[in-house]
Order: structure tokens, then C-alpha cells, then sequence
């Protein structure tokens, strides 16, 4: 038999579940509850300029928060719409019921921006995490008779007379045992400032035993008057009554205005053509209290297809090998979401520090929603596209700047390059590389100059240190590489090989074609010297090769392979048991010019001192390459003090 009935949700069974799950942080009831509080305001707000409602209040719209840690309650108040006991029954007794959909609906044709917040006619709710008693105090704008709502996280709750005498409502948390950490002023304040910095109206923090409000005092500020000043003065006769009449002048002279906790209207929501650059960096500080100033920012400012709003700044690195860690906050409406979603934000992006506001997104946002949710992407693509043409306008408009910033900005953009392939591609031909000169030059100007010499290979540095014999070689024979020490380099090296198939990246170690004189090199002796190198050295698989090198001051050297170091790499990141891998596939380069080198086949030459050459010249050709395994450094060092030795008997 078949039967349709309605599920039925209680209060009793959802209560547990709204207090446990449906906010992962306690501390998002202050958000809810300043949200609604901001929503009452702006939808009288928009009563008036309808001509539905008029202010007769006379006063400045504002929240007050209100802690009373005696009381054990926080109080959000605020002079916006109200409620009528209706609005009550309707929007707070059922729950999700929300009165800011109803208010959109009601209101659709007329409303020109939808800056109300609510949606889900649940974050009223989310006080009962930490209250065990919640009240609302409220007198709507529409007049009736105000109204004091009462109910402990129950079923059931009360409706009596309220006090109130001016529009508005308080909404009164009597804060549970566990959650008496709330009560505390700076703590709750740190909590609105986070969530709420940027909202529309003012709100104020009141500790209530204090009378604190905010930051500011509300002590009068009395002008100073210098002591000794009077002293001296009140000495002649006839000045005194003068005295008096500066002092009373000085008390009324300031009456310090509070200052709210938030920023109503935040740089970001400005035009960007009104906007300093000192208003840039001020609210760089104030936003992430970073006090190095940025390198540069963007100023995002759309409204279709999306809304969107926000500021990215490129933060200056300290070092080199500082972790780079973002921030961008993500708002709704000027109400703060989340930090670091990137679901929301290109992943590489979060390398920078950024405020981005988008009205679109859901204030409640679930991570699995936003990776299946096109707009999203939408929004992540209009980003990055936004970043790439700012780069490439610095580059073209600001050259001499973008050179300044470059190796600050080179491991952000490396790994945008790797992480998006639209980036990479657009950004290509504005990627800058530092050379073993120190100048900054693109692929093209590089490849340009290495064309006679070296044409389609770069060649690149990886460790400064290591490497400097072989630097030295190049800038003797006026060769250009590039340093490419960060981690990153070695996906980017192969993202850029990958998009330019012509181009090779050579390590500086891996080719010597650059250094060697036009005319070929005498092989007669390579043969017989390969395999007194592989006897003396007992490694019959060492490669040797005799070249006509330009610079005669270095008899040996070690190349190693491009292709086998790269492959080497590969299988140590992905882990490969060190045992397995491949010996390094290098070769013994000696240089037929070198007069040592020469003694190696001279008959006269005892065979001894032969293979003491050879070890020697094999060991220091590799010490200019890499460090020397323990063994072979303890014998280097033997034949080293040996051959001093020598020279003193
Ligand atoms: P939402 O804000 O998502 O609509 P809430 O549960 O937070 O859901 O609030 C439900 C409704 O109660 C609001 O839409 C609004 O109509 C009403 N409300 C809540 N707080 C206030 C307030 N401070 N002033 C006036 N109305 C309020």
C-alpha cells in the first residue's frame, strides 16, 4: 500500500545540529549577528531613500557592542528597521525563514544594488552556540509596541513588552559557562575586527564595566599646560584671573570623537583613479599589518559579469629562501568570508596578500560546492588575467621597475607559469633572467646574443658557489648564462623547453662547446690517455676527452650530462632508492694546451709521478664540480700534504 506523508523537521532535533555543524567556528555568532544588525540599517536605509520610511531620529546610524562581563552578556544594538511582532513570529520563530529573501523579493524591481546580506535565514541561530539564553529587544520602524523576545535554546520561548523607545534592536547574548571567553573586551573586539573590519556602518565595541569604547577613550583630553609656566606666571600681580581663563579654555578645547572598529568604506571599494598610492600602502599596513612595502598592486574593479572588487598586492620578499605565504581575504558585501580559499582563488595566487569581494559568493563557503561551481573557475581565470596584464604593462610601461622587482616577484610568477598554462603562455616572452652579469634579460634577448655561439641553448647556474670555476670560464670567454637557483627552476626549465621545443637549458657545467678555440683538438693522445686515466683511477667506464680549450690556465675539468643529471633528479624526487640509481654519467675533459697535461705522455716522466697526476687532476677537476665522496677526500688530502712534502725535502 502506498502513503505520502511531509517530513517533519523540529526545533528539537535541528537545534543540536545548527549548534554543532552548521558553522565550524564558534565565533562566527558575532559575524551573523553584526551582519543582521548592518542588514536591519541598510534596509531602513533603503526604506528612506523610497520614500517608504523616514528617519525622524535625528542620530548617526550605527552597531554598538556591548560586553558586560558581570552581567554575562554581549548586546549587539542597532537603529535600523526593527521588527513587528509578526516579523518576529515569522522570521525568528520559524526557523529558515529568511527576512532578507523576502525583503529582496518584496523589493526586487526597485533595488539597484543587492547589498543585503543574509540568505539563509539561519545565522540568527548561530547565538545559541554560546548563549544559554538569547533575547531580542526590539521596536520596529513601522511604530506598535516594542517587543522583548525570550528563549533559552529550547522549544518554546516568551514574548513580553520590551523596553525600547527608539527604532532599533538589541539583541542580548547571555553568554554560557563554557563560552565566557567571549565576554572578554579585547578578545571580542579582535573577533569584530576580523569578520566585520570593512562593513558598511560604524560599529562600536562598549565594555560596559569600563565604559571602553573601541580603541578611543572617552576621557576628555585636557590640552597641557606647562607648570613652570604658571608658576611663573601666578608670581606677577594682575596675570592670575588670565590663568584661570586658560585652563577652562583647555578643557573644552577637544572632545574626542569615538572611532568605530571598522573601515566603511575600505580602499577597495573606491575607484581606483581615486585611489594614491599612499592610500595603497596605508591600507597594505593596516590590512596585514606588514610594514615592508609591498612591491606593487592591482586594483580589481569589475561588475560584469561578476561582481568583483579587491586589491592584490605582491609583497616584498625578505630573503631568498623566506616561505612565501599569502593572504587573501575573501569578503561578501564587505563582509569577511574566509582566508586562503582556493577553490576561489588561483592556487598560486595565494602567494600573494590581497582583500578580493565578491557579493556572488555564498557567505557560507563549502569547499566541495565551490570546486564543482563554474563561476568560481570564472572567477579564478578573471584574476589571473588580470595579474598577467599587469605584469606585462609594468614591463612594457615601467621597465626599469619590473627589472627592480623581478627577483622578488621571479618564484611567484615561476610557479603561476607551472601551475596555469594560459599564464605561462602569456607571460613568456615577459619572464625575465638574471644573468651571471647581473642583468635582466628575456629569452629572446638572451638566445639573440647566443646565437654565433651557442644558438637555441641556454645556459644556466644553479649554484653560485659550486659553479664558480665554470662561471669564471664563461665571462673569460665572454659567454652569457643565467642563474636559475630556486627549487622552482627545475620545473620551469622544463614548462619553458616544453612551450619553445628548440630551446635547451644546459647547466654551466654540462657543455663546453662555448670555451673551446676554433680549431679542433689533437686527438693523438686521447686513447692511450683514456686508459691510463681508467688504470690509475680503476674505473673502466670513466669517459675522457681531449679538448683544445681557450684558456690555458685549466688542465682538467668535469662535465656532467645534461640529460643523465636531469634523469638522476627525477628519480630522487619521486623517492628512488639511492642505491638503484645510474652512477653520474661525467666526463673527464683534458685540455691539450695545459703543460701538465703534456708531462702525461712524456716519456720522461716516471710512471708514479704519472699516477699521482692523474689522481690529482681527476680530483680537483671533480672538487670544482661537486664535494669529494668521504674516501676519496681523505686520500686527495694525503697526496696533497705528499706533494708538499716534497717540495721541502
Ligand atoms: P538571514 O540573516 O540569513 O536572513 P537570520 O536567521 O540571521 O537569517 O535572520 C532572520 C531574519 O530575522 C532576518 O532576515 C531579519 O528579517 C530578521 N532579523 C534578524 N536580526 C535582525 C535585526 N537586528 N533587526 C531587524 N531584523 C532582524
Amino acid at each position: 500500500m502506498a502513503k505520502q506523508g511531509n517530513l517533519s523537521i523540529h526545533s528539537e532535533n535541528i537545534f543540536p545540529i545548527i549548534k554543532k555543524w552548521l558553522y565550524s567556528d564558534q565565533d562566527i555568532f558575532v559575524r551573523e549577528l553584526i551582519s543582521n544588525a548592518c542588514d536591519a540599517i541598510l534596509k531602513f536605509k533603503k526604506l528612506c531613500s523610497m520614500g517608504e520610511a523616514t528617519d525622524n531620529l535625528n542620530e548617526p546610524f550605527e552597531i554598538r557592542v556591548t560586553t558586560d562581563t558581570e552581567k554575562g552578556t554581549i548586546t549587539i544594538s542597532d537603529n535600523g528597521i526593527g521588527m513587528t511582532e509578526e516579523e518576529i513570529e515569522k522570521y525568528i520563530t520559524q526557523i529558515a525563514f529568511s527576512g532578507a529573501e523576502d525583503f529582496l523579493t518584496k523589493y526586487k524591481d526597485k533595488m539597484d544594488d543587492e547589498q543585503i546580506i543574509g540568505h539563509f535565514g539561519l545565522g540568527f541561530y548561530s547565538s545559541f552556540m554560546v548563549s544559554s539564553e538569547v533575547q531580542i529587544n526590539t521596536l520596529s520602524y513601522q511604530g506598535g509596541e516594542p517587543l522583548l523576545w525570550t528563549c533559552d535554546g529550547g522549544t518554546t520561548y516568551e514574548l513580553a513588552e520590551g523596553t525600547r523607545t527608539k527604532r532599533g534592536t538589541d539583541i542580548i547574548l547571555h553568554i554560557s559557562e563554557e563560552s565566557r571567553e567571549f565576554l572578554g573586551f579585547y578578545h571580542l573586539s579582535e573577533i569584530i575586527k576580523k569578520y566585520c573590519s570593512f562593513m558598511p556602518i560604524p560599529i562600536y565595541v562598549v565594555d560596559a564595566a569600563k565604559k571602553e569604547v573601541s580603541e578611543d577613550t572617552n576621557e576628555p583630553k585636557i590640552e597641557e599646560v606647562d607648570i613652570e609656566e604658571i608658576d611663573e606666571l601666578t608670581d606677577v600681580d594682575g596675570i592670575e584671573d588670565e590663568i584661570i581663563d586658560i585652563d577652562t579654555e583647555a578643557e573644552v578645547i577637544e572632545e574626542p570623537k569615538e572611532k568605530p572598529i571598522n573601515d566603511i568604506t575600505p580602499l577597495y571599494t573606491k575607484k581606483p583613479s581615486e585611489c594614491t598610492d599612499e592610500e595603497y600602502k596605508t591600507f597594505y599596513r593596516e590590512t596585514f599589518h606588514d610594514y615592508q612595502e609591498p612591491l606593487f598592486w592591482i586594483h580589481l574593479n569589475m561588475d560584469y559579469p561578476f561582481k568583483l572588487k579587491g586589491i592584490l598586492y605582491f609583497p616584498k620578499l625578505k630573503n631568498e629562501y623566506e616561505l612565501i605565504e599569502g593572504k587573501i581575504k575573501l569578503y561578501n558585501n564587505q563582509v569577511f568570508v574566509a582566508e586562503n580559499i582556493k577553490e576561489v582563488i588561483p592556487e598560486f595566487l595565494l602567494l600573494l596578500k590581497g582583500v578580493l569581494d565578491c557579493p556572488d559568493l555564498p557567505l557560507n563557503v563549502s569547499r566541495s560546492f565551490l570546486q564543482n561551481d563554474g563561476f568560481v573557475k570564472k572567477i579564478s581565470d578573471y584574476i589571473t588575467k588580470k595579474v598577467a596584464d599587469k605584469l606585462i604593462s609594468l614591463s612594457k610601461k615601467e621597465n626599469d621597475n619590473y627589472k627592480k622587482f623581478w627577483d622578488d616577484i621571479a618564484p611567484f610568477i615561476k610557479y603561476g607559469c607551472i601551475r596555469e598554462e594560459k599564464f605561462a603562455k602569456k607571460l613568456m616572452d615577459y619572464i625575465l633572467y638574471k644573468t651571471i652579469d647581473e642583468k635582466h634579460v628575456t629569452l629572446k634577448e638572451y638566445l639573440d646574443k647566443a646565437k654565433e655561439t651557442h644558438e637555441n641553448k641556454i645556459f644556466y647556474v644553479s649554484d653560485k658557489n659550486q659553479q664558480s670555476q665554470y662561471i669564471r670560464l664563461f665571462k673569460d670567454n665572454g659567454l652569457d648564462a643565467v642563474y636559475l637557483p630556486h627549487p622552482i627552476d627545475n620545473s620551469f626549465i622544463s614548462l619553458v623547453e616544453g612551450l619553445n621545443q628548440d630551446v635547451k637549458f644546459m647547466r654551466i657545467d654540462s657543455d663546453i662547446s662555448g670555451i673551446l678555440n676554433k680549431e679542433e683538438a689533437d686527438k693523438t693522445h686521447e686513447a692511450s690517455l683514456s686508459s691510463l686515466f681508467q688504470k690509475v683511477l680503476n674505473n673502466s667506464s670513466l669517459k675522457v676527452s681531449v679538448e683544445n680549450l681557450k684558456s690555458e690556465s685549466t688542465p682538467s675539468m668535469i662535465l656532467v650530462s645534461e640529460e643523465g643529471r636531469r634523469m638522476q633528479e627525477m628519480m630522487k624526487t619521486y623517492g628512488m632508492d639511492i642505491g638503484h640509481l645510474p652512477p653520474q654519467d661525467l666526463t673527464l675533459i683534458l685540455n691539450q694546451n695545459h703543460p701538465l697535461i703534456k708531462a702525461l705522455y712524456n716519456e720522461n716522466i716516471a710512471d708514479k709521478t704519472k699516477d699521482l697526476l692523474c689522481h690529482q687532476l681527476y680530483d680537483l677537476a671533480l672538487l670544482s664540480n661537486q664535494s669529494l665522496a668521504p674516501d676519496a677526500m681523505k686520500d686527495f688530502l694525503s697526496r696533497s700534504h705528499e706533494l708538499l712534502l716534497n717540495l721541502t725535502a
